[in-house]
């Protein structure tokens, strides 16, 4: 888990003058390129390049040496390592996030932690009320990592059956009990979920339970709250964090879907004479060479083999020819889109990587575009 606690000991490394590594890492066990320690060679291809880049950098060889024992020890859970080296005061650290991050590798003043604080913004953190008439849990989900910040229960006795002769009177009375102690019940949760909105505020809001005691929920949720309502899911109230977090992840990952396809439309409707799009991998390498790029969008999986110029540093859309720049040696490089998301972010730019639908929209144009500066 990587909260705002360790980000904020993290940026603190800004204040040093002396470097620090950061090492974005793709450890992904569902993918078979990472199986069998693959993630361990992708990072040792990395780490090998950014200490080349650095030749004459003693520090940066003690970061790597760092950072490479870290990547070796690593026990992987999640979908994205993020390590952090700095051999100057001693700093060696991975933390793992349960989201996918564009790999990249930085030597820089301070960690270079954009890419996560992005990635926060994105992936907005949800509040989810889970209740039935009697209890109420309360949690928080952002960047995959759930959160139970309250498990309350009110005395709200199940519904019972009434006997004697005046049955009839006495089981509506008693019904009449038990939906009034289930309303104050219902407001209880709702009194807790605005606590836990200024505590831990969160921008969307799921609400789950039984249908019945989460639509009650939904029609007496205050209309700050009811603003951030996505969605209603039936989960019974004692469901296991694992079950609970997977049916958040299924909404988030709908919302995810929509805001990727707005983007990719965007992006489509720029591809014009004088738009501010281009798409295919050649014109988007050539615009990454020229800073322009502001977002670099392309579907997940998306691989091609590029170059980079030996003399001028720029990266080529073909290996084997010379520079088109400069005329110099172009040395192949594999994962060229890895090394081009780091370029766009080094400069500022943002990268996304798109799945379902939007993937298969931009697959219509070479499944790379950008989205231009100017
Ligand atoms: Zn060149």
């Amino acid at each position: 888990m990587l909260g705002r606690g360790v980000l904020s000991r993290l940026h603190c490394l800004t204040e040093q003058d002396s470097f620090s590594l950061t090492l974005y890492l793709d450890i992904d066990q569902n993918k078979q390129s990472n199986r069998k320690g693959g993630h361990v060679v992708q990072a040792e291809a990395m780490l090998r390049q950014i200490k080349s880049k650095h030749a004459k950098d003693r520090e940066v060889s003690k970061a790597v040496t760092a950072a490479l024992g870290l990547v070796h020890e690593l026990k992987t859970s999640g979908k994205t390592a993020v390590v952090v080296s700095h051999p100057g005061i001693g700093l060696a650290e991975v933390h793992q996030l349960q989201v996918g991050l564009p790999t990249s590798v930085h030597w820089r003043r301070g960690a270079f932690l954009r890419p996560i604080v992005e990635a926060m913004d994105e992936h907005e953190r949800y509040g989810v009320v889970l209740a039935d008439t009697q209890r109420a849990r309360l949690f928080t989900v952002q960047l995959g990592e759930l959160v139970e910040h309250e498990d309350l229960v009110s005395e709200t006795a199940q519904k019972t059956r009434a006997h004697g002769t005046d049955q009839w009177r006495a089981q509506s009375r008693q019904d009449r009990h038990h939906d009034e102690k289930a309303a104050l019940h219902a407001k209880r949760a709702i009194d807790a979920l605005h606590d836990l909105s200024l505590k831990a505020p969160f921008d969307r809001l799921i609400v789950a339970g039984p249908r019945k005691a989460a639509s009650q929920i939904v029609r007496l949720l205050p209309r700050r709250l009811q603003g951030k309502l996505v969605e209603t899911i039936s989960l019974p109230v004692n469901a296991p964090s694992r079950t609970v977090l997977g049916s958040i992840l299924k909404v988030q990952e709908r919302v995810e879907r929509e805001h990727e396809s707005t983007l990719v439309d965007g992006l489509l409707a720029e591809l014009h004479d004088g738009g501010k799009a281009v798409s295919d991998f050649a014109p988007v390498v050539d615009a990454v060479n020229q800073g322009r790029v502001w977002k670099l969008v392309y579907g997940k999986g998306f691989a091609s083999e590029g170059g980079e110029c030996s003399d001028c540093g720029c990266y080529l859309p073909m290996p084997g020819s010379p520079c088109s720049y400069c005329g110099g040696d172009v040395a192949p490089v594999l994962h060229c889109v890895d090394r081009l998301s780091q370029s766009v972010l080094d400069m500022g730019g943002r990268v996304e990587v798109v799945d379902g639908l939007a993937s298969r929209k931009l697959a219509g144009v070479g499944s790379i575009g950008a989205v231009l500066r100017y």
